[in-house]
């Protein structure tokens, strides 16, 4: 046993448990650790993002990804408050995560010290595992647990060290290298897949909704649609789990879903429930509608949706089984109108992505997008429109995976989780797709990308305006406001990067500057002017939502800055008496 820095002992075990990077920003009360690193650099690379919330945002799509953990670091105080964006987005996408953040020495603890923050206090929530170390001798050990507990609950698993605890001289051995954590399955009940299959063999209108849990299980579930004649609906953050070419394929569900999704539910008499925890259950059908649900958490089972039959289970295990138990069904009219429904959808699309206008239509610039993209590329997509266009427009094939922060919904997700991409996939092709508004809320970290060395394509469309939140705010019959963003010129700042930049005002441009940047061999930005009176349709408009839009237009007829100047005859009367 020999005696090493707890420090050093903290990076051992991060190799046992094959972590190859860590993204972080180093200072005071973290710099031991980082000069650990160094040493290892190696085998671990420390990845210096611009920003502590990039770094945790990056851990975490890291591991949507790759299924392996992902790990960032920062200092104590106002570093850790940054983290919290991304571990919230791990914690509600059910990401595992390891968080280390740096803290007060011990001899000044609780004194109300610069930079001092109650941290286990502020992690309560966010964590799964969440612990202050007292003691250097344990701390190998506990950053062994904390790695379990993320994986095992799917979690973040955050530690608070102080730093004369990390420069302590400690007493260990290196342990003998981990396995990645394998999640034990349950069994399933045969009688859970019989009774599944009556309820399939008598269905006329079956429809699947396939949601994240399916990710391992794409040729299952594509085999079982086609065994059963079933069309496969899917939840947004689930795309590329069928490819959107398949012919049973209806898109996805909910507010930016499809009309034939959408309509298909509606007319079903069995719906499918497959790894998903789906949260709009008004675009689900009737209560009274018969339903199977697969999932692998039993607590999952009737969450959402009344379930008939449950089946506790892995997706892919289960599929297999229910392909076994069910005949072949040669042909099914329900499947048969709801491809046609699709076709009509699909020729909707085409017709929008032909647009030749400028201001350019995002639809347009998505058709790019596909003309450059490759079989396998990784798109990791913001929040706000250019969720819309992405989910709708682009097409995936089994190859290609989707990065979103599904349930958080946090804006300046797209660019972290492009590095991330770049750092697990390097030889893959990456592209970023966000506004600007998503954008500049990270963009410092495109020098990250840079820096790093991971060529990549970030498309800004630039409306410059919140558009999802203008859309928000009409739907709710409010009037926009606050709404406007600055005209930046991100390709400039690409190019003040170190990287390419391509600013793309007409429609004329579009296609040279996307060839350019398919062929580059930095991190290139594409910033394009989009139509700002883009608005991208709902599936399905809800009563509500008609109601709040028509009010909006009344209200911007009568309280519109240039109506308001137009007294009413009332009172010019007045000044004529
Ligand atoms: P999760 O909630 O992660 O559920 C996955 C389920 O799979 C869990 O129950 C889990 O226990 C189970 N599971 C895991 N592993 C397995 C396994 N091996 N076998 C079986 N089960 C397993 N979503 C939409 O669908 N439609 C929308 O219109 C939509 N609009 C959005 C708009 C924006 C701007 C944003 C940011 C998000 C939007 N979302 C939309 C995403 C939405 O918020 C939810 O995150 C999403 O619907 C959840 O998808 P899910 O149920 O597939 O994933």
């Amino acid at each position: 046993m020999s005696k090493m820095k707890a420090s050093t002992a903290l990076v051992n075990v991060l190799k046992n448990w094959d972590i190859d990077h860590v993204y972080g920003i180093p200072g005071d009360s973290i710099d031991t650790v980082v000069d650990a690193l160094r040493k290892e650099q190696d085998t671990i690379k420390f990845i210096h993002v611009r920003h502590e919330e990039v770094a945790t945002l990056a851990a975490s799509s890291y591991t949507k990804l790759t299924g392996k953990i992902g790990v960032a670091l920062a200092i104590g105080g106002p570093g850790a408050i940054h983290m919290l964006n991304g571990m919230y987005d791990a914690k509600m996408d059910n990401v595992p995560m390891l968080v280390l953040a740096g803290q007060v020495p011990t001899s000044v603890a609780n004194t109300k010290y610069f930079q001092e923050v109650d941290l286990p206090t502020l992690f309560t929530d966010v964590a799964v595992f969440n612990k202050q170390i007292e003691d250097a001798e344990t701390l190998p050990d506990i950053v062994d647990v904390a790695i379990r507990t993320a994986y095992e609950k799917k979690g973040v698993a955050v530690l608070t060290i102080p730093n004369d605890i990390l420069l302590t001289e400690i007493n260990h051995t290196v342990a003998a290298k981990q396995e990645v954590f394998q999640q034990v399955k349950p069994e399933i009940s045969t009688e859970s897949i019989a009774q599944a299959a009556e309820l399939i063999k008598s269905a006329k209108n079956p429809v699947i909704l396939a949601g994240v849990g399916t990710k391992h299980a794409k040729e299952a579930l594509v085999q079982f649609s086609e065994h059963t004649k079933t069309p496969v609906i899917i939840s947004l953050p689930a795309k590329g789990i069928m490819p959107d070419d398949h012919p049973n394929f209806l898109g996805n569900l909910g507010k930016i879903g499809t009309k034939p999704a959408y309509e298909a539910m509606q007319d079903a008499d069995l719906l499918l429930m497959i790894g998903n925890d789906y949260p709009y259950t008004d675009y689900l059908p009737q209560e009274s509608v018969k339903s199977i649900q697969i999932d692998i958490d039993p607590a999952k089972i009737g969450h959402r949706f009344p379930a008939t039959v449950g089946i506790v289970g892995d997706a892919k295990e289960a599929l297999t089984a229910l392909i076994e138990a069910t005949d072949y069904i040669a042909t099914r009219a329900f499947l048969e109108a709801s491809q046609e429904n699709m076709a009509n959808w699909w020729k909707w699309l085409r017709e929008d992505e032909a647009k030749t206008t400028t201001p350019i239509a995002p639809e347009a610039v998505m058709a790019q997008v596909q003309k450059i993209a490759d079989k396998d590329t990784i798109f990791s997509i913001d929040v706000g429109t250019s969720t819309v266009w992405s989910t709708r427009y682009l097409h995936l094939g089994h190859h290609n995976d989707f990065l979103i922060s599904a349930w958080l919904g946090t804006m300046g997700c797209a660019l972290p989780g492009a590095i991330a991409a770049k750092q697990a996939f390097p030889d893959r092709q990456v592209i970023a797709i966000t506004g600007d508004g998503g954008f500049s809320m990270v963009m410092q970290d495109f020098v990250t990308a840079v820096g790093y060395k991971m060529p990549m394509i970030v498309i800004v469309l630039n409306n410059k305006e919140l558009s999802f939140i203008k859309y928000e705010q009409q739907s709710a019959g409010e009037l926009n406001y606050a709404i406007d963003l600055p005209d930046i010129n991100y390709a400039q700042f690409a190019e003040s990067c170190g990287g390419l930049g391509f600013r793309v005002e007409t429609f004329d441009e579009l296609e040279s500057a996307f060839k350019a940047a398919r062929n580059a061999s930095l991190p290139v930005i594409i910033d394009i002017a989009v139509d700002s009176n883009a608005a991208p349709l709902p599936g399905k408009i809800v009563m509500d939502e008609a109601l709040g839009y028509t009010k909006f237009e009344i209200r911007s007829i009568t309280e519109d800055h240039r109506f308001s100047k137009m007294p009413p005859l009332k009172t010019i009367i007045r000044r004529f008496f």
